[in-house]
């Protein structure tokens, strides 16, 4: 994996609008912060290789490497990624009640993993008005308190560089596929520095398509006379709504898709991945099932604590059926597609002279497989 400093990350990143905002590059150092969302570099640093350009999701992100550090095998052309099995499920009889963006089985199984003592604390992302708030939540009472959907890009990763910062060694994480990418390679500690343990314990991914950038949002809504402070839940109805739905006591908002996505960050139109595939588990919404999730198991510790949480009523589960499969399968793969044919058309794949930057690397046969299938 090639690694530069923050001058690289600053002119090969943020300077071409690939930063999602993700704060893996945030509380490594004095220099990288936060504020409301947005990552800010307060002083300059000439380091020539630095933690903060290794984690980023968006610089020299290889799949081929990523994949050989966590699962021990080269990039699989499967659009799911590496996984053990897909169910069917949702919170149980005895999970915490709570009101969840659609099964509750992040939640449960976060808070399950908590009361069994197989994590410490978790990391999760609340809001405050429209601005994602990420938290770091040491009881499993209080893992329901960051349920449901923000649908913005969010600067989670702080909250876990300061987590290990602070000496913490068995942290769980909820995240969005870029985040989880992130996580990824620093827990492939690709600075090689010494005395280096894994302080993370379980990873649980959430699927996405896109993000949006949260002040964005914010203008949008306050545009339609919503107060950003009442919003009680944000949704994507499945299509062909085209919607995108934003409640509040008193009102239910629906905004064109259309409208919405002009708030995409670039970053985001590079992202290959989907389904979290570097997760423990992967949730995401069921079609055509409300209020059930998609639950893709990939490792071994994934599939022994989603048993042991279905055992002790903490989670529902079921046989996943076939046709939701194959539609979350044509969905990951485009967007697969999608995100190799814009970083090809950006100059951001595979470039191989020397000194040169790649957002995205994976082996030409690999991209030839995924793009003409
Ligand atoms: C930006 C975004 C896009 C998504 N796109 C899709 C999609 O295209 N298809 C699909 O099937 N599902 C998508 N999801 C996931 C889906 O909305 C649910 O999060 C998932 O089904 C889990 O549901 P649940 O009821 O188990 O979650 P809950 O039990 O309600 O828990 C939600 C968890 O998500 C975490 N979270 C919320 N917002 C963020 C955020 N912005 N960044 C990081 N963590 C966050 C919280 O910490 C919480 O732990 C998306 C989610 C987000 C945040
Ligand atoms: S994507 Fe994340 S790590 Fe990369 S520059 Fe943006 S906030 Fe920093
Ligand atoms: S599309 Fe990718 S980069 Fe954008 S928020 Fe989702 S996971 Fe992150």
């Amino acid at each position: 994996m090639r690694v530069y400093g923050p001058n690289e990350l600053l002119k090969d990143v943020r300077e071409k609008g690939l930063c999602v905002e993700c704060g893996a590059c945030v509380n490594l150092c004095p220099y990288f912060k936060t504020n409301r969302g947005k990552t800010i570099m307060l002083f300059p640093c000439d380091l020539p290789e630095g933690r903060c350009f290794a984690y980023c999701p968006k610089a020299e992100v290889d799949l081929d490497e990523l994949s050989i550090s966590r699962w021990g095998q080269t990039y699989e052309t499967n659009p799911l990624g590496t996984y053990l099995q897909v169910l069917k499920t949702r919170a149980g009889k005895n999970a915490p009640a709570g009101t969840f963006q659609a099964g509750g089985t992040v939640s449960s199984i976060v808070a399950f993993a908590m009361k069994k003592g197989l994590i410490d604390l978790s990391v999760l992302t609340d809001r405050e008005g429209l601005t994602p708030v990420p938290r770091i939540v040491k009881r499993a009472e209080e893992v329901i308190t960051c349920a449901q959907s923000k649908y913005t890009i969010a600067p989670t990763l702080e909250q876990l560089n300061l987590a290990i910062h602070d000496g913490h060694e068995k942290i769980g994480f909820v995240g969005t596929p870029c985040q989880i990418i992130a996580l990824t390679k620093l827990r492939s500690n690709p600075l090689n520095l010494p005395n280096f343990s894994d302080p993370i314990s379980f990873v649980v991914g959430i699927f996405c398509t896109w993000g949006l950038d949260a002040r964005n949002l914010e203008k949008t809504i306050a545009s339609k006379k919503v107060n950003i402070h009442t919003i009680k839940k944000m949704d994507i109805p499945p299509p062909p709504a085209e919607t995108f739905v934003v409640e509040t006591d008193k009102k239910k908002l629906e905004i064109l898709l259309n409208e919405i996505r002009k708030l995409i960050p670039k970053g985001c139109t590079i992202c290959p991945d989907m389904t979290a595939e570097w997760s423990d588990i992967s949730v995401g919404v069921l079609e055509n099932n409300p209020g059930w999730n998609t639950l893709i198991i990939r490792s071994t510790l994934g599939l022994e604590i989603t048993e042991m949480a279905a055992k002790e009523g903490w989670l529902e589960t079921e046989n996943m059926p076939e046709e939701n499969l194959e539609h979350l399968k044509i969905a990951a793969y485009n967007k697969k597609k999608r995100a190799l044919k814009h970083a090809l058309e950006e100059g951001i794949l595979n470039n191989n002279e020397q000194n040169s930057f790649s957002a995205l690397r994976l082996r030409p046969e690999k991209v030839k497989k995924f793009l003409n299938p």
